[in-house]
């Protein structure tokens, strides 16, 4: 069989790129020429075409083509069901054909040039429920496309699918109607959509409430208030900006219990500060304008944190400069413009997270920001708040019009600008669609077709997601990363601080599932500013995970101490430790949860030391002594993430070396194999939670080689679930051992072709 691999992936990873670049100003034929090109590159076609169904009279059209006559561009086409092509597109069914002229139902179009060709694979062109059309290759020489070839196709055509549709939806895209090349361009100087980024998921239609002045310049324009406000209105200022604060807190204790008690910490203490808020009295007694004075103390402290060494302090200018924007705008509260509407969509160069929360209980739809520099933690908060937020440095945003309508599809990216009927029409049937594919009948326990149970956990990063999590029927949590708190402040949250949140994970997770808590996985991508840390040339290799734990003991003896405590009363509770990499540090930190366990029964602290204690799998370094860890770990979650990236040695977030990066590389294959027999031998459980566990092309590698837990995002549930319910675990293990006798890359690309199950 001719594998092609290597190009195979080169195919999905320029696809991501093309993807990735169609923006407001690419139209959409040069997308889909560039398509083809690529296609017919990478699967060594001769010919590569799209076929797109018109939106009104609903025939398949060629719109674009590489290797046919140039000139078949809209002239060709069919009905759905005529030909092979239609019956690709009526069906949703894949069709690979090895001589496709001498089958029935091959329809030949004489315009188009395709004579030759013999090899045809038609891959449907589906989003959600919606089929778009269907893009076929084609090749002269007789079963030239393999299974190989299929699949690859297929993932291609997913990842494109959004693309055209989107496309579709820019450019009112229905070009056999008026045989007019698509429209593109601009509404009175607007642009009709703007590419953005977003981490968050939903969509938003609403009017724009634009935050397009600088709200820092408050800090520093002159002063005109003059003698306008007096002692009792900066009193009342102070008063307003504490209730403010308070009343944000509140509301999001319960729903946002790691970001709620934690941004707001060093607003309180601040605003009771005899040097600050203190100060600005004294200069307002002594005459000086209360804007004036609030003002200046927020600049000096400005100055002096923004000056500081240390990461962390120069985190805390960002504090007083939300407090002083505060203080001033409650104290000119009159001469302030009336605050965002509900139900619009707010515009702004930056946010800072307390008004992330003031403006959804304003009730706000989404948030676009139009400046660089954004932190993570407002993109992780609108997250949590399920509020749609897209990142795009565009200043065209921050000039919109006020009654500037938008319409903010997080899935994509995309901001359009004044969308028409047609539009938003397209967009919510899509959405509908959407909806309407998400499965309903999840089951409360997972078997393979032979009946062997695979326990499905959850990963979450939030508390806001074990909603999700339960919804979708996990039964328990699998990966509980505490890094959130973390990142969300300026500073480590104290142990007090984090009980309240591990107390409110475990109170809401069923008492007899499980519950996996991760200590501190800092460093490496998870950058702690603040820790003061000097700038490792090589964050991956360094002071990163359980060896920033166990060099920083009081950071990590307050974190566990806090899980300990939240324990109390609770089963199931299993902790466990990132990148281990020998028997001695894995020890080392289990120590530390003794030594913890001993201080707060010499304090009489409540708490509970009969927890499981397990390690992540993620380095190469301990498959050597794997059976050794098996006798002394509680049991092994493989973090696989870590794991291919340590193993072959690839960066898992450089796109440069994506295709270094490769789950069924032999190494990472015969890994998982040695974890699960080591842990199989000792009776302990073994889990894999990165994200190969919802990656259907390796589920069966995993099953079969012994891995019995599965924990991934909640949203991967219901699609895992259906694939570990339509395999065997006996067919599972025959083809683990087939991939695993492979020794070369190309070896179990070629017996994962070959697998049978979809
Ligand atoms: C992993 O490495 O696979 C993992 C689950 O941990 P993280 O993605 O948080 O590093
Ligand atoms: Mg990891």
């Amino acid at each position: 069989m001719n594998i092609r691999e290597p190009d195979h992936l080169n195919l999905l990873c320029d696809m991501g790129d093309l993807t990735a670049i169609v923006a407001g100003d690419s139209d959409i034929e040069t997308f889909l020429e560039r398509t083809t090109i690529l296609v017919a590159k990478h699967l060594k076609a001769h010919v590569c075409s799209i076929y797109l169904a018109g939106s009104r009279s609903g025939d398949l059209v060629l719109n674009a083509t590489r290797g046919l006559n140039p000139d078949a561009v809209r002239q060709v086409r069919m009905k759905p069901g005529e030909g092979l092509v239609g019956k690709c597109f009526s069906t949703g069914k894949i069709l690979r054909e090895g001589n496709a002229r001498k089958t029935p139902g091959f329809k030949y179009f004489d315009n188009a040039g395709e004579d030759p060709f013999n090899s045809f694979l038609c891959v449907p062109i589906q989003r959600g429920m919606t089929r778009i059309g269907v893009l076929v290759v084609q090749h002269e020489e007789i079963d030239h496309f393999t299974l190989f070839d299929e699949r690859t196709l297929k993932t291609a055509v997913t990842q494109l699918a959004g693309a055209i549709e989107n496309a579709r939806l820019l450019m009112g895209l229905s070009p056999e109607e008026n045989g007019q090349p698509p429209k593109g361009g601009t509404q009175q100087g607007l642009p009709v959509f703007i590419k953005g980024k977003s981490d968050s998921s939903g969509a938003a239609y609403g009017m724009v409430r634009s935050s397009k002045k600088n709200r820092k310049a408050m800090l520093s324009e002159p002063d005109t208030s003059g003698t306008a406000y007096t002692m009792e209105d900066f009193k009342a200022a102070l008063d307003k900006t504490l209730k403010d604060l308070k009343d944000l807190q509140e509301k999001f204790a319960s729903s946002l219990p790691e970001s709620a008690s934690l941004i707001f910490t060093a607003h309180f203490m601040m605003l009771k500060d005899k040097n600050f808020t203190g100060k600005m009295e004294s200069l307002i007694a002594a005459g000086e304008s209360p804007a004036r004075a609030i003002q200046r103390m927020a600049g000096k402290y400005i100055g002096i944190f923004s000056a500081s060494p240390h990461a962390y302090l120069r985190e805390k200018a960002v504090d007083v400069e939300d407090l002083g924007i505060r203080l001033l705008s409650n104290l000119k509260a009159s001469q302030e413009a009336s605050a965002p509407g509900k139900g619009s969509i707010v515009v702004a160069e930056d946010l800072y997270p307390s008004d992330v929360l003031k403006l959804t209980a304003d009730g706000i739809k989404g948030i676009i920001l139009a400046g660089g520099g954004v932190t993570s933690h407002v993109t992780i908060l609108a997250r949590s708040l399920d509020l749609p937020l897209i990142i795009a440095d565009d200043p065209v945003l921050l000039d919109l019009p006020d009654d500037t309508t938008l319409l903010m599809d997080t899935a994509q990216g995309n901001i359009y600008i004044n969308p028409d009927r047609k539009t938003l029409d397209l967009f919510s049937a899509q959405r509908d669609a959407e909806k309407k594919s998400v499965p309903h009948d999840i089951l409360d326990e997972t078997f393979t077709r032979d009946n062997e149970k695979i326990r499905l956990l959850a990963n979450i990063n939030l508390l806001s997601e074990l909603r999700l999590a339960k919804e979708l029927k996990s039964e328990g949590i699998g990966l509980y990363r505490t890094e959130f708190p973390f990142l969300i402040r300026p500073g480590f949250p104290s142990e007090d601080e984090q009980y309240l949140i591990y107390k409110k994970l475990f109170d809401q997770v069923r008492p007899h599932h499980t519950t996996t808590i991760r200590t501190l996985d800092a460093g490496g991508e998870k950058t702690l500013s603040y820790a003061g840390l000097a700038k490792e040339p090589n964050p991956a290799l360094g002071l990163r995970s359980i060896r920033f734990a166990l060099k920083y003991r009081e950071v990590f003896d307050t974190q566990v101490r806090a899980i300990l405590r939240a324990a109390l009363g609770k089963q199931n509770i299993r902790l466990m430790f990132p990148l281990i990499s020998s028997i001695d540090e894995f020890l080392d930190a289990k120590q530390v949860v003794m030594d913890c366990a001993r201080d707060l029964d010499r304090e009489g602290i409540a708490h509970n030391a009969d927890i499981d204690i397990g390690m992540m799998i993620e380095l190469p370094a301990v498959l050597s002594t794997i059976d050794e860890f098996a006798g002394l770990a509680d049991f092994f979650a493989v973090g696989t993430n870590d794991f291919i990236q340590y193993m072959v040695g690839a960066d898992r977030a450089n796109k440069l070396v994506t295709d270094h990066y490769i789950p069924h590389h032999p190494a990472v294959c015969r890994g998982i194999r040695t974890i699960a027999k080591a842990a199989q031998a000792k009776g302990i459980d073994v889990s894999v939670c990165g994200e190969m566990a919802h990656d259907p092309v390796h589920i069966p590698f995993l099953i079969g080689a012994g891995i019995s837990t599965l924990s991934v995002d909640p949203k991967f549930i219901p699609k895992t679930q259906q694939v570990v319910m339509n395999l065997s675990l006996k067919a599972a293990r025959e083809y683990a051992r087939e991939l695993l006798a492979q020794s070369s890359i190309r070896g179990t690309a070629k017996v994962m072709a070959a697998q049978s199950w979809k």
